[in-house]
């Protein structure tokens, strides 16, 4: 028995010491603490949102579909979290290219441009870094794929506008994986659709690389190549309330074929792993047009993609999930808003809850689509009672059970405008209907400054803690890579 006992209290002072060890990070030669470092990296990139943004999607997704939220509930929960301020190297509030820019290269820029520093240097990106360290790398995007982001977090340009020189760089850094919206600046004026000035083809070009071509959903179940570009809209792929299955695959879909692309030969000798960056860019979008619906259906597709990733990394424990964005957009605030403008108190509260979510899961068009349509009818020189016919129809349609006050019902008729922060008419002004009756108001057309959340889970993930700047990024990724 005493024995017994002694050892017993030998393993408790063991395991303790154990703890201690691993509670403490031991500083390496240099003075810098070690972290173990992931063979993958998965860099979920969910633009436009931050820790707002996410708790709408876990509220409604618990509320309306019963599901739990794998950003809160899992990867921030069970994992490390971060906030980054946001400022770019001239302005407050940032824009994704200088956001992105920081992320990648761990220095700020000036906003709209691509990785080059203001005194003209090229850092490098971190998807340049990630194949120097021998890593397979991927971009995929709800975005055409040569938008802001994935292009900062890959290449060089003086401006986010520079379709062609990006897409060019593309060809030469050639990404393993390449996929989301975008064919025109891959094809020459020539071809439907095409848009470059160059007249080159660059989808031929990447096949002529050894690249498979998809542009279709059912493609990406026919992957035969190590190496694939998927273009499956000639700019962005549609918010998930308007997509069309058949036409258009979602970000689950474009990660669960690019993981197996890249994760092709885990056992091969020398395989390194990889770096993917994958984005939903309607986040974003959805923010810019005060479009709540559109918003918390890209939210439910994002996390999806979310619990794609966690799937893989249960087989691939070596593998690092981050969830993390590049700003805020919209200043998204839900609030109790008064019924009336009579006096405020509770019984002229307008409070959140299931019945206005219910309300919201009616809708079945994004205010983009809206505004299109809309748009077009008033192109075509309509009268105004027919408009006015014609926005009814619309709503009824895209939006059933809202209720357009005829203060806002006139501004959208005579294309009038909100305010100077509205920059999305006639959304913004729907937008505002769709709030007086459901408390989810919105402080602006634009991005704001709001810190952005990193959470990450796996291993290394203890890196990413407390308040930091967004080119802290740059540089925690760089030490996971084993690089400078
Ligand atoms: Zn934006």
């Amino acid at each position: 028995m005493f024995r017994i006992d002694i050892n017993a209290k030998l393993r408790l002072v063991f395991s303790l010491l154990l703890l201690f060890i691993a509670a403490i990070q031991l500083p390496t030669a240099s003075g810098e603490p070690t972290y173990s470092k992931p063979k993958n990296i998965i860099i979920m990139f969910a633009d436009g949102t931050t820790s707002s943004q996410y708790e709408f999607g876990r509220y409604s997704s618990a509320l309306l579909r019963q599901q739990s939220f794998a950003v809160t509930d899992v990867v921030m929960t069970k994992g490390q979290f971060q906030l980054m301020k946001t400022e770019s190297a001239n302005y407050y509030v940032t824009d994704s290219a200088a956001a992105a820019s920081a992320m990648s290269t761990g220095y700020k820029v000036n906003n709209g441009v691509i990785s080059i520093a203001p005194d003209g240097k090229f850092p490098p990106t971190l998807m340049q870094v990630a194949k120097l360290s021998g890593k397979r790398i991927g971009l995929i995007s709800t975005a055409p794929i040569y938008d802001a982001s994935p292009a900062a977090f890959s290449v060089h340009a003086q401006s986010r506008r520079d379709s062609e020189s990006i897409v060019n760089q593309y060809l030469e850094l050639a990404p393993d994986v390449l996929m989301g919206g975008g064919s025109d600046y891959f094809l020459p004026r020539s071809v439907p659709g095409g848009k470059r000035q160059d007249s080159k083809n660059v989808v031929e070009a990447f096949q002529g690389k050894g690249y498979q071509y998809i542009n279709t959903p059912a493609q990406l179940n026919q992957i035969n190549s190590s190496q694939v570009l998927g273009l499956f809209a000639s700019e962005d792929l549609d918010y998930e309330i308007d997509r069309k299955a058949s036409e258009t695959p979602n970000l689950s879909q474009m990660l669960t074929t690019s993981l197996q692309v890249l994760n092709k030969d885990p056992k091969q000798k020398n395989y390194k792993g990889f770096v993917l960056f994958a984005e939903n860019e309607n986040t974003d979008s959805a923010g810019h047009q005060n479009d709540v619906a559109a918003l918390m259906r890209d939210l439910w597709a994002f996390d999806d993609a979310v619990k794609v990733a966690l799937e893989f990394q249960k087989n691939n424990p070596d593998t690092l999930v981050i969830v993390t964005g590049d700003h805020e957009t919209g200043g998204f605030s839900p609030t109790y808003g008064r019924k009336n403008l009579g006096p405020a108190g509770n019984a002229n509260y307008s409070n959140v809850d299931i019945d206005q979510l219910k309300q919201i899961e009616r809708y079945t068009m994004s205010l983009k689509e809206f505004s299109d349509q809309f748009k077009a009818k008033v192109r075509q020189g309509s009268g105004r009672a027919e408009l006015s016919a014609y926005l009814s129809n619309l709503l009824e349609e895209g939006f059933p059970g809202l209720i357009l006050d005829a203060d806002l019902r006139e501004k959208i008729l005579t294309q009038g405008q909100l305010g100077p922060n509205s920059n999305y008419l006639p959304s913004n002004i729907l937008a505002l209907a769709i709030a007086r009756q459901t408390g989810f108001y919105w402080a602006s057309s634009g991005h704001t400054p709001a810190p952005i959340t990193v959470a990450a889970i796996g291993p290394g993930s203890k890196i990413f803690n407390g308040f930091d700047d967004n080119t802290s990024f740059a540089t925690k990724l760089r030490l996971l890579m084993g690089q400078k």
